[in-house]
């Protein structure tokens, strides 16, 4: 049964951390998917695990909404391995989100934003786009990791956006060998720099192979502070949502 919209949000969040305590990743998904959680939509960056999670919403519901983040920075092998998974998982709404081209001719004209403030960067060709595309959507569904950094060890499985919405992290507690027995027992195919050795992967010019012994974000900006492009995290409110 949906959850009303009159429920406020963190009371909707707190029921279905809930409900979905002790299921599984598909068992939430399939829930999430029903109805309960209003428009649902999955953000994927088509990195190294992400074809796990894809599956599984493949398999449930394949017209979900796929927002897919071509900063115009991102490798050429992602752009490949997006068509390619798309097609063999029979995803059927890829919508490919790209940074505003006027915008990009205002403020990183020469493509090296990245190099003199990635936060900027990231908010012109991620963030701001993203969060246009999440219009009109009540859920969204990540592939965040607790394993991933130490900043993500204690996710939730559901948590409040900040913008109003809910978002739902199935697989926070699943580990890097667990998602890789995954990939293989479904013969799924893989990023191909993730059979390089590369966990984490996102534009070309901000990732490297992590050092040995560091987490698997380690090798996304290194050398900065910076750990997260920052999707995650509320919008100014001058170009935010009103809540
Ligand atoms: Fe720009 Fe790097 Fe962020 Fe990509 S990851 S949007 S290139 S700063």
């Amino acid at each position: 049964m949906p959850l009303s919209p009159s429920i406020p949000l963190r009371d909707r969040i707190g029921l279905l951390n809930r409900h979905h305590r002790d299921m599984s990743a598909q068992d939430i998904l399939a829930d999430t998917l029903s109805g309960r959680a209003g428009k649902v939509a999955l953000v994927s960056a088509f990195g190294a695990h992400s074809i796990v999670l894809l599956h599984m919403v493949s398999e449930i519901a394949p017209k979900t909404p796929v927002l897919f983040i071509d900063t115009l920075m991102l490798f050429r092998s992602t752009l490949k391995y997006q068509t390619e998974a798309a097609r063999v998982l029979g995803l059927q709404d890829i919508r490919r989100i790209e940074p505003n081209t006027d915008e990009l001719l205002v403020r990183d004209v020469d493509g090296l934003l990245h190099q003199a403030d990635p936060d900027a960067c990231c908010h012109l060709r991620k963030v701001e786009p993203f969060h246009q595309a999440l219009e009109g959507f009540d859920t969204w569904i990540t592939g965040r990791k607790q394993h991933q950094s130490s900043d993500r060890s204690d996710l939730p499985l559901w948590e409040d956006d900040g913008l109003g919405r809910a978002k739902v992290n199935p697989l926070r507690d699943w580990s890097a060998q667990r998602l890789g027995a995954y990939i293989q027992d479904h013969d799924l195919p893989r990023h191909p720099l993730a059979e390089r050795g590369f966990p984490s992967i996102g534009c070309e010019p901000c990732t490297f192979r992590p050092t040995p012994g560091l987490d698997a974000r380690s090798g996304r900006w290194p050398g900065q502070k910076k750990n997260e492009c920052g999707i995650h995290l509320p919008l100014p409110a001058k170009s935010g949502r009103t809540q």
